[in-house]
């Protein structure tokens, strides 16, 4: 296997399952050339959120936040591919939907700080964790895409 190869969470929040903007989305991920490995709706739980985003807990906007998260059910997935966590924190953009670049997700489509549309894991030390968090080990998959080797170039291996 590819060294650089990675996995790496994904979270449709709620405010791009209630603007229909899951497709689209997905298929900036898919285009790309990242692997889908796991995908499942679910509705966050307390101890779910408070554990993802403990880095938050303190901060005065944790409670809507978490309004936020729960204001629908999410969808989580699971992406694979090589450098895939750098690559999706890219077409992912920055934190503030008003601050980050056209062309970006949120840059494309939100103009929030909060509801932002997307989490993407930041890095590989979280990617990790954060599959486990969300998804059992059955429910990630391993398979094998023709079009790996076109997408990504010999320099790669
Ligand atoms: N967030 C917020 N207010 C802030 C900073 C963050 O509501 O001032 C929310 C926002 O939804 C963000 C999430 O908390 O995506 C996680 O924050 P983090 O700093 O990890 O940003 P991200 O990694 O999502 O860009
Ligand atoms: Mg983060």
């Amino acid at each position: 296997m590819n060294p650089k190869e990675e996995k790496t969470l994904i979270i449709m929040k709620p405010d791009a399952i209630q603007r229909s903007l899951f497709g689209e989305i997905l298929q900036r991920f898919e285009r790309k050339g990242l692997k889908i490995i796991g995908v499942k709706m679910t509705k966050i739980s307390d101890v779910l959120i408070e554990e993802h985003y403990s880095h938050l807990v303190e901060k005065p906007f944790f409670n809507t936040l978490k309004n936020y998260m729960q204001a629908s059910p999410v969808v989580l997935i699971a992406l694979g591919g090589v450098n895939a966590i750098s690559a999706t924190r890219l077409i992912v953009g920055p934190t503030k939907g008003h601050e980050a670049d056209a062309g970006s997700i949120r840059g494309d489509y939100s103009m929030s700080g909060q509801s932002n549309l997307v989490h993407a894991s930041d890095s590989a030390e979280n990617a990790e964790i954060e599959i486990k968090r969300f998804f059992e080990e059955s429910e990630l998959f391993d398979y094998e895409k023709p079009d790996y080797k076109l997408i990504n170039a010999e320099d790669h291996f």
